[in-house]
């Protein structure tokens, strides 16, 4: 996913504003790439963020919605599903804003969370790891997918068939015996 110019904003106001001072945007950004080979956003992310100027940094929070497609782990249908992420991230600029002398960012500071020398704050990459990680955790079209059949291959949220009951796994067909034995 490239930076999308709708989660881009100038900070330059903000950072020669007092610490604890604020912006709030309303976000409506349409992604238009794959997050990855198997995630696709289907619908516009919208939600709202907020800026706050914390000495040399900003803190940004906010809760963003939007709809991701992917497809099933056990009926490989494809599938959306509306996810919600939670931003809570820190952004150290790279200059100072009034000076324009470079300024140390912290080693722990991940590239994603600089604001760059125009005073630009990109919430493009947070947001697409936020979105990849919370995908990755919805495996399913639904959480009682049957899944496909085994044995002949058939969607069993579709059709039923007669394998199931009939074919035992040759693995466990020594256990039945058993059972049956101490029955
Ligand atoms: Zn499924
Ligand atoms: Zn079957």
């Amino acid at each position: 996913m490239s930076a999308l110019p709708e989660l881009q904003f100038n900070v330059a106001q903000l950072l020669k504003e007092a610490t604890g001072a604020t912006r709030s945007y309303e976000v409506n950004a349409k992604i238009k790439d794959e997050l990855d080979n198997e995630v696709i956003v289907v619908s516009p992310l919208i939600g709202q963020v907020v800026f706050l100027h914390t000495g040399p940094n900003v803190l940004v929070t906010g809760q963003l919605q939007t709809t991701i497609q992917k497809s099933c782990g056990r009926c490989l249908a494809d599938f959306t599903s509306a996810v919600s992420i939670e931003l809570e991230e820190i952004f150290y600029p790279v200059i100072n804003v009034v000076t324009g002398i470079p300024l140390e960012t912290p080693e722990e500071a991940d590239s994603a969370n600089l604001i760059d020398e125009h005073n630009i704050l990109d919430l493009s990459e947070v947001v697409r790891q936020e979105l990849l990680v919370t995908s990755d955790g919805i495996l399913y079209c639904r959480p009682d997918c049957k899944g496909l059949c085994p044995h002949c291959g058939q969607d069993r949220n579709v059709t039923s068939c007669d394998c199931e009951d009939n074919t035992i796994d040759p693995r466990w067909a020594g256990l039945q015996t058993l059972q049956i034995a101490e029955d």
